[in-house]
């Protein structure tokens, strides 16, 4: 595997919770690939760790094969490293074009940016809803939304944090779908979920946390019929 992220050894405890403790592994160029685990096991810790919110207390990530450590969020961000959140933060009072266009601009010109913004509002499916106001968004095109901004920033990799949470089914598949679109455009993905059915269907490969440890990987369906992750999951 040619990895464009990787992370080595990493720790970070808080007191005395190790919420990630001495974690490796790695996301292929082009990949999906979902990192899943019971709740506190870790996994949003692993994405602060890697997008540069929190410091570990040991261990590197490695983007494009350079140790990152020394750079911050906003570097990292720049360098191609994008993250959602679990709960999205739309930008009250500005139109869903405007909440694009606003990043686009930190690297475009006024008129790239616009064609930037209709671009991506057009891949995620927004384009119809440009002149409406963030906050009247239903919860899963805020969602959207919040990826469409990350797109703003040309990234290379791209986290997704429990996006399918509170979706009803049909919303579920939609956005599956778009993962989908994403990951088809070039940029690898990293895949937090809880809802079993969208990692299963998305991932190429899994990673399982559990109690801040690696617990395994590799292939979905394999992973999924593993008795240690059954366990984990039945709180065992
Ligand atoms: P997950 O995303 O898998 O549900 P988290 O990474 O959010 O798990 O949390 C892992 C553990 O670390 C949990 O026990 C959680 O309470 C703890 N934790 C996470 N972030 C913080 C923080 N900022 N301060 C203190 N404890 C934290
Ligand atoms: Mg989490």
């Amino acid at each position: 595997m040619d990895p464009i992220l990787e992370i080595r050894h990493l720790s970070k405890a808080f007191g005395g919770i190790k919420a990630v403790n001495d974690v490796s592994f790695c996301l292929g160029k082009g990949e999906l690939l979902g990192l899943i685990g019971p709740n506190g096991s870790g996994k949003s810790t692993c994405v602060n760790l890697i997008s540069g919110a929190y410091i570990p207390d040991s261990g590197q990530v490695l983007f494009c094969g350079k140790d990152i450590q020394g750079s911050n969020i906003c570097q990292r961000a720049r360098m191609g490293i994008g993250r959602t959140f679990q709960t999205p933060k739309p930008f009250n009072g500005l139109t869903v074009y405007d909440s694009v266009y606003t990043v686009a601009l930190q690297s475009c010109a006024y008129k790239e940016a616009a064609d930037k913004t209709e671009e991506i509002l057009e891949m995620m499916e927004l384009a119809d809803l440009s002149r409406m106001f963030c906050e009247k968004l239903p919860i899963e095109k805020r969602k959207w939304l919040d990826m469409a901004r990350i797109l703003a920033n040309d990234p290379k990799v791209i986290m997704l944090d429990e996006v399918m949470a509170g979706l009803n089914p049909a919303e579920m598949e939609e956005s599956i779908r778009l993962v989908r679109k994403l990951n088809e455009s070039g940029i690898s993905i990293i895949f937090i979920e809880h809802v079993m059915k969208a990692v299963i269907k998305l991932s190429h490969r899994l990673v399982v946390l559990n109690e801040g440890k690696l617990l395994c990987g590799g292939d979905p369906e394999e992973v999924m019929r593993n008795e240690s992750v059954i366990k984990a999951y039945l709180g065992g």
